[in-house]
């Protein structure tokens, strides 16, 4: 029953549906030969109506997340898992985003299963950089990259000073901003503390990786070397 188990925790159903695959011959191996529930097989060599299993647990996925989507698993409106195949929502350990991005922020978004390497993202002591691209409603005022890099920027009721961020003006009304922490809305407010406004906010880089031309809506599975460049 070990297989039974796994697959059920792959999200193609209960143990019991499992089951009845077995039965019903739809779990073969590469050559269409039926695979039995107490068959002793490699991962790589199941397939289910054909179709190659799902990755194992271990998953790291990247996303382009697109606006309008919550990073909720409840949201009632659009949210990312809707992007992802179906079974994904239903896999064992669960898949969860790493850290968030608003509904109005698009950009690269990770998920993963592996609650260690989330842990390790996400952690502030990581420090692992976030890279955004935001437009502006007004002009810079001259002063940000200062204040962003100052390490004592204080965002309205925080009690500790942001670390330092790194501001790279692009145009007047267009900035690269790179921070190490994930706090809530963080970018948005801290050009609201420099009198401005995020009018459009994208995060292009998280550690060594980038959406390199990843399309809006679009995902792929993070390999080995992904994962360390993250780290
Ligand atoms: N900072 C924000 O303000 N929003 C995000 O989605 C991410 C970082």
């Amino acid at each position: 029953m070990r297989l039974v188990r796994m697959i059920a925790n792959l999200g193609y159903g209960s143990r019991k549906d499992v089951a009845w695959m077995f039965r019903e011959g739809r779990i073969t191996d590469p050559d269409g030969e039926v695979l039995y529930a107490d068959d002793k097989v490699e991962h790589a060599q199941i397939r289910v109506d054909g179709e190659p299993l799902d990755p194992p647990a271990g998953l790291v996925l990247m996303m382009h997340k697109p606006l309008g989507f919550t990073c909720s698993r409840k949201d009632q409106g659009r949210v990312v898992y809707d992007l992802l195949p179906p079974r994904y929502r239903a896999r064992t350990p669960a898949l969860s985003t790493v850290g968030r991005l608003d509904r109005d922020t698009s950009g690269l978004l990770l998920f993963t299963d592996d609650g260690a390497l989330l842990h390790k993202i996400i952690s502030p002591r990581a420090q692992i950089t976030k890279v955004y691209e935001a437009t502006l409603a007004q002009d810079m005022r001259g002063d940000e990259q200062v204040l962003f890099a100052s390490g004592t920027l204080m965002l309205e009721s925080e009690t500790t000073p942001l670390l330092p961020a790194k501001l790279d003006v692009l145009a007047p009304r267009c900035a690269r901003l790179s921070i190490t922490e994930g706090r809530y809305h963080q970018v948005r407010r801290m050009f609201a503390a420099a009198g401005n406004h995020v009018e459009t906010l994208q995060r292009t880089t998280i550690g060594g990786l980038q959406l390199d031309g990843l399309k809006a809506g679009a995902w792929r599975q993070l390999n080995a070397g992904d994962v360390q460049r993250l780290l």
